[in-house]
């Protein structure tokens, strides 16, 4: 999508700190990190969120989720912990309408749901 600022960065068109890319998913540092360990992954075929899942998204989710394992793995907080989350709309507090998942780590996360 033109105006998307993740595929942009799909793109290159905006600057990431990119930590894997293959030919469905790119992982790269979030720009503003809540934890040590804040990494997004993305599909890079264009998808708002969880509730607009394409064939073609959905194929690259188990990708991903594998990407998401081996890089806690490499980033050293498989063992301490992490937490893969995907916000989905309004209510689930979602910014930026290209489906991402946010691997966090690095720290105690806490509970997993805050009281708004
Ligand atoms: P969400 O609230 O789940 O939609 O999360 C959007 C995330 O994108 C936030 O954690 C932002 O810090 C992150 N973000 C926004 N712009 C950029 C960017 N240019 N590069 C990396 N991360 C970004
Ligand atoms: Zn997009």
């Amino acid at each position: 999508m033109s105006d998307c600022l993740f595929c942009k960065i799909v793109r290159k068109q905006i600057p990431a700190e990119v930590v894997h890319e293959d030919e469905q998913v790119l992982a790269f540092k979030d720009i503003s990190p809540r934890a040590p360990v804040h990494i997004l992954l993305i599909p890079k075929a264009h998808c708002s969120g969880l509730n607009e899942l394409t064939p073609d998204v959905q194929a690259a989710v188990p990708r991903l989720m594998e990407v998401a394992a081996r890089l806690a793995r490499e980033l050293g907080v498989a063992e301490s912990g992490w937490r893969l989350l995907s916000n989905c709309g309004a209510d689930g507090g979602q910014a930026v309408f290209h489906l991402h998942f946010h691997l966090l780590g690095g720290r105690p996360l806490g509970g997993m749901v805050g009281r708004g």
